[in-house]
């Protein structure tokens, strides 16, 4: 599945046609100032509820950051309604590898400080002077280069189901930590080294360029539109793909797989396997790899006490958590000691 904001209108009729009632998952973000993020919040649900768009979309004064999927036949009115929006205008959007009908349930817009989670004081340095951005092409000639060191910009939860070859992968369960280790661990290579770095979609990567050239780096890059445009350029243009795994994204689907390869293990037993799941307890929830035969011995839980917990009556689940704060670990940490298997 391809499309993206280059196809011609004739191209795009011609895929839409091609999968026709299908729903079509899509991400997109820009930094832009918005000035009352909630009036622009509210006529952004009320036109796309009407286009029976579903997802995640957060704004702030910063800018926008959506993740969501919509009907394929309703994909040109949406294209219109962006852009009717002038810093929306012929943004692009990265659409997803695999499609699949499920992948949001529901249409969240909601206004937050920022656009993303990134622990940064902003005030403190110029976030418009980032790195150069690379393309799938440009990226893999870089990464080959031996003054190159290739970074993940993502969490630790996501990087281990997939990454590209030979990049550094902070054990990291912010984006905030990872910053200060890459940072301290590459100090005396400010100059003359290439600081290269890529994340999902390539949100992450603009805050964290600028804030490497703040802090003294002088050769830094980013792959623009992240894993999920390079997937889509190595497809189109057949370039060699340099990515192994699976894609760890924020939807229901929560990975697409990207390789054959499988370069992580089921957490509970040590096998091969590369896809997340999240501890049946409620009151639990931690996210954590699991394969199919450990799933079905411990009832997709975590450990031998969530099984236990999540086996009783509801009502009985729900007397237990009473007066225990709400432990949601969905996209948090993803550790735990009972996982034996996880590094
Ligand atoms: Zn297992
Ligand atoms: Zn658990």
């Amino acid at each position: 599945m391809q499309l993206y904001n280059k196809l011609s209108a004739k191209e795009r009729a011609e895929l839409i046609d091609s999968v026709g009632a299908n729903r079509l998952t899509l991400s997109f973000y820009q930094y832009a100032k918005i000035g009352n993020p909630q009036i622009f919040r509210d006529h952004l649900y009320i036109t796309w509820d009407n286009l029976d768009v579903l997802g995640r979309i957060y704004i702030a004064h910063e800018g926008i950051n959506g993740q969501l999927s919509l009907p394929a036949d309703r994909f040109n009115a949406f294209k219109t309604h962006l852009d009717s929006i002038s810093f929306l205008k012929d943004i692009r959007l990265n659409v997803a590898v695999e499609q699949d009908n499920k992948s949001f349930l529901k249409l969240k817009v909601k206004v937050r400080d920022k656009i993303v989670a990134d622990g940064l004081n902003d005030d403190t340095f110029d976030v418009t002077n980032i790195g150069v951005h690379l393309e799938a092409k440009q990226f893999n000639t870089f990464i080959e280069d031996e003054n190159t060191v290739l970074v993940d910009m993502r969490n630790h939860y996501e990087s281990e189901i997939g990454h590209f070859k030979n990049a550094v992968t902070p054990d990291v369960d912010t984006f905030r930590d990872s910053l200060d280790i890459i940072e301290d661990d590459l100090k005396s290579h400010k100059e003359d080294k290439n600081l290269v770095m890529y994340c999902t979609g390539g949100i992450r990567c603009e805050k964290a360029s600028a804030y490497f050239k703040h802090k003294g780096f002088k050769n830094v890059y980013q792959l623009e539109g992240g894993i999920i445009e390079y997937t889509r350029q190595v497809k189109e243009q057949q370039l060699e793909n340099k990515f192994l795994g699976q894609n760890f994204v924020f939807d229901d689907r929560r990975a697409e797989r990207i390789s054959d390869d499988v370069i992580s293990n089921c957490h509970q037993c040590g096998s091969p396997f590369d896809s997340h799941t999240n501890c049946a307890n409620e009151a639990c929830h931690l996210l954590f790899i699991q394969c199919d035969a450990c799933r079905e011995k411990m009832d997709n839980c975590c450990s031998e006490d969530c099984k236990e917990i999540s086996n009783l009556p509801y009502k009985e689940q729900k007397e237990l958590r009473k007066g225990k704060g709400n432990s949601n670990q969905v996209f948090k940490k993803g550790r735990s000691e009972n996982l034996k298997y996880k590094d």
